[in-house]
């Protein structure tokens, strides 16, 4: 067993993220630390150090990864947050360490699915059409373009209250996935749901609702994933285990 434990900095906010710390943490030859952005105000807990905050740009993460003698970079950070992945790639190529990326597989609507797709978020609010009852699901940092659409009436479901005033046109929803068909179709039925829209997060832990919209026959406005340097990149947490372990030797 190596002396000095492998250092590896995970860069956190997803599941994923969560659920690979968890596995690294009980490994003595390694040691973990999680990195949020802070934009959470009561994150889930996670195994292992904990750090939270912006770095100050990819110079400001270089820094900080050589200072703490990081070995390895793991962008598990969500599909939808580009400029940390960005950093991430450009930090550790600064610091001549390696990074490699966690990223659950995009979802594949199927066949017969009522399917919109839109280029942005802005883009998928523009595409709600007039007179809609829309299930917004993008997070409580983008929902603003929906709630001034007074043409509109919007659900909205996030992990903690928007920034922004709710109008009496909308609705705000407090929920943490993981969440299940039953009940999602249950929410989108008794609330008179006509279009879901969604970024294409992928992963089991939110699929649900795009299972009860292809049932219920709604409309769905999917916002496409935005592109990414490519690195290394692993879709199961399993599968980033395994890389890391050939990294051990
Ligand atoms: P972003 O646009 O890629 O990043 C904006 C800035 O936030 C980064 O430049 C960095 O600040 C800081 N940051 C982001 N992730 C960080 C992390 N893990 N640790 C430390 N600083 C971090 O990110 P975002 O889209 O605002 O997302 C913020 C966080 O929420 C991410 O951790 C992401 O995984 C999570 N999240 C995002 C979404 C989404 O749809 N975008 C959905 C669910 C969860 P500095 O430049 O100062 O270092």
């Amino acid at each position: 067993m190596p002396s000095k434990p492998f250092k590896i900095l995970i860069l956190g906010g997803t599941g994923d993220a969560r659920h690979l710390a968890e596995r690294l943490a009980v490994d003595e030859r390694i040691s973990v630390i999680t990195s949020l952005a802070g934009v959470t105000r009561e994150p889930a807990p996670v195994a292992g150090a904990l750090r939270t905050g912006g770095f100050g740009g990819a110079k400001g993460l270089q820094t900080f990864v050589l200072d703490e003698h990081i070995d390895l970079v793991i962008d598990a950070a969500h599909p939808f947050a580009v400029q940390i992945s960005a950093n991430a790639v450009n930090a550790s190529r600064g610091a001549g360490i390696p990074c490699l990326r966690l990223e659950r597989p995009p979802w594949h609507l199927e066949e017969g699915d009522r399917l919109t797709s839109a280029s942005d978020v802005q883009a998928a609010a523009d595409a709600v059409p007039k007179g809609a009852r829309a299930f917004v699901t993008v997070g409580r940092q983008e929902v603003a373009a929906f709630l001034v659409r007074e043409d509109i009436s919007v659900v909205a479901r996030m992990i903690e209250p928007p920034d922004v005033a709710v109008p009496d046109h909308a609705e705000v929803i407090l929920a943490r996935p993981p969440f299940v068909v039953a009940e999602e179709k249950e929410l989108m039925e008794t609330r008179g749901i006509s279009v879901l829209v969604t970024k294409n997060s992928g992963g089991t832990a939110t699929e649900a609702k795009i299972v009860a919209a292809r049932e219920l026959g709604l409309q769905v406005i999917m916002v496409v994933r935005p592109g990414k340097p490519p690195v290394p990149t692993a879709t199961q947490v399993d599968e980033m285990v395994d890389l890391i372990e050939r990294r051990l030797g």
